[in-house]
């Protein structure tokens, strides 16, 4: 459940914009002046701030700086007086949504969502996520073509780094040299596959603890390749 703070001095409103918030299922905090609703505010146990401009001690001027000097959460500004919102726009300090007084506590729960959803997506990071295979010890980044073997970072080879990404992602199947020739160097199998070999051979030396009892990649003898999970 979402939590909001609504630092506002004028009870009636504030008790109206706390009734309408907590039947769409928010909860909801009021601080009825400026210090106690900036103390919350940095306090970062909320999800959104309602901010009154006009309030007794600290005003919604220096709050709103001071939060987002601290953080990225969204802050709807309400005031009385239209040139007050004209005026915060014009300090730029990053209010995030504008409401002038009276407005319809509908419209403000809109918007509340709106803001709300949209933090959302920020804080979880709409950026694609990294392409990660994980087999115990093993993990690999195949974004940033990266491999780690316990923790540490192993460095491959394109070729190597393609042939065990490749069996890691098809575990369990065993895969002829030719076959994984064909896949890796992306050529009919007229080149040399002891080239499979010879790669699988590197990176067993960095997976494995002992080459000669490999954990991951086995040798069945007589087909191939497989990567064990
Ligand atoms: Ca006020």
């Amino acid at each position: 459940m979402s939590k909001i703070l609504i630092i506002e001095d004028e009870e009636s409103i504030a008790n109206l914009e706390k009734d309408y918030l907590e039947l769409s299922d928010f909860e909801v905090t009021i601080a009825n002046d400026g210090e106690s609703g900036l103390r919350l505010a940095l306090g970062g146990e909320f999800d959104l701030i309602v901010l009154d401009l006009m309030l007794p001690g600290v005003d919604g001027f220096e709050i709103c700086k001071k939060v987002r000097a601290e953080s990225e959460i969204p802050v709807i500004i309400v005031s009385a007086r239209k040139d007050d919102i004209d005026k915060i726009r014009g300090l730029g300090l990053g209010a995030d949504d504008y409401m002038t007084k009276p407005f319809s506590p509908s419209e403000m729960v809109a918007r509340v969502k709106a803001h709300l959803s949209r933090y959302e997506r920020l804080k979880s990071g709409d950026r694609p996520k990294n392409d990660i295979i994980e087999i115990r010890g093993i993990r690999i980044d195949k974004t940033a073509r990266r491999v780690w073997v316990d923790g540490t970072e192993k460095q491959f080879t394109n070729k190597e780094f393609d042939l065990l990404t490749f069996l890691a992602e098809n575990p369990n199947h065993v895969f002829t040299k030719e076959e994984l020739f064909r896949k890796i160097w992306n050529m009919d199998s007229v080149g040399d596959i002891a080239t499979v070999t010879v790669h699988i051979k590197k990176i067993r030396e960095k997976i494995e603890f002992n080459t000669s009892k490999p954990q991951y990649i086995e040798t069945i003898w007589g087909v191939g390749y497989r990567f064990k999970i």
